[in-house]
């Protein structure tokens, strides 16, 4: 199996285009070269079948800096064949207005999510003329790549998008994955939003040779200190690297395990690789994912 990290803050990016806190400002001065594109995954068991975990608004540059998902010359056929989403969230949602040029994609979510995305944020119904998208409702295990690509969904929250807040629609509405290879037997986690750490997470991080987890923040109370406002770090739908509960402590003991966290904030102090916090991370065999890193299990 083959991961490739396409994108690894959250919503926003680093820089964020309107915010000049430490992170920010660090990025800016120091150049494209440190800067990070949203959340975003390439996952693949053989060369002509990728799937991608969200679809960012930095999508199309992260495509064009991945060889692997380029189309073979002098065709159109990508080897982009769908879309799994974690959840509903814009930065995890409107790369697909960008997918749209004829690429019949098979997209997943669950049952909530594509009601969202049908009706209160209706992409969905603005795609459709466009290309011949099959949305699909998570439902249970999937196999995808021919029956090579086993994918289970873990529930992870109830947490709904902005423009959905209202929604009494059941979750749940954030969910994370396990990759299978069947053929190799490798696996891999990817949870880029944890609000909380659910018993099958436990479960389905047991035997997988790589996890790429939530690393939007790093203490519960980092947006206020950073930026002078902004609520706590699960109120916002994300654990808290560290702290009580926070989900560094979580992966002592899973020594078969690498680790990785994504979805980083521009306020995470462990973006800057200077930091003593990623000294911290580094010393606990934790990498923070760098944009485009590739991982081949
Ligand atoms: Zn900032």
């Amino acid at each position: 199996m083959r991961l490739r990290i396409l994108g690894t803050a959250a919503g926003g990016g680093l820089p964020q285009w309107n915010c000049a806190c430490p992170g920010c400002s660090r990025a800016r001065a120091a150049g494209p070269a440190v800067w990070r594109t949203q959340e975003c995954l390439a996952v693949s068991a053989s060369p002509d079948a990728w799937y991608l975990v969200n679809a960012s608004p930095d999508i199309r540059p992260q495509i064009l800096a991945s060889p692997e998902l380029a189309p073979p010359g002098g065709t159109r056929r990508t080897p982009l064949r769908g879309v799994l989403l974690t959840d509903g969230e814009l930065d995890h949602t409107t790369g697909l207005l960008a997918l749209r040029e004829g690429a019949a994609l098979d997209l997943f979510a669950p049952a909530a999510v594509v009601a969202a995305l049908t009706e209160d944020f209706p992409l969905r119904s603005l795609l459709a003329p466009y290309g011949a998208a099959r949305w699909q409702t998570l439902a249970g295990e999937l196999r995808l790549d021919d029956g090579r690509l086993r994918v289970s969904v873990i529930p992870v929250s109830d947490k709904r998008p902005r423009y959905a807040a209202g929604s009494s629609r059941p979750g749940p509405w954030v969910v994370a994955y396990r990759f299978d290879d069947t053929v190799t037997g490798s696996a891999a986690v990817y949870a880029p939003s944890l609000a909380r750490w659910p018993e099958e997470l436990a479960a389905a991080l047991s035997g997988a040779r790589c996890a790429i987890l939530d690393g939007t923040f790093w203490s519960e109370d980092e947006m206020e200190r950073m930026t002078g406002h902004g609520p706590g770090a699960r109120a916002m739908g994300h654990l808290p690297i560290t702290g009580a509960g926070g989900t560094l402590a979580r992966l002592r003991g899973h020594t078969d395990t690498r680790w990785f966290y994504t979805h980083l904030n521009n306020t995470n102090p462990a973006a800057d690789p200077a930091s003593r916090e990623r000294s911290l991370l580094t010393s606990a065999l934790v990498e923070v994912a760098a944009d485009g890193r590739e991982i081949h299990l």
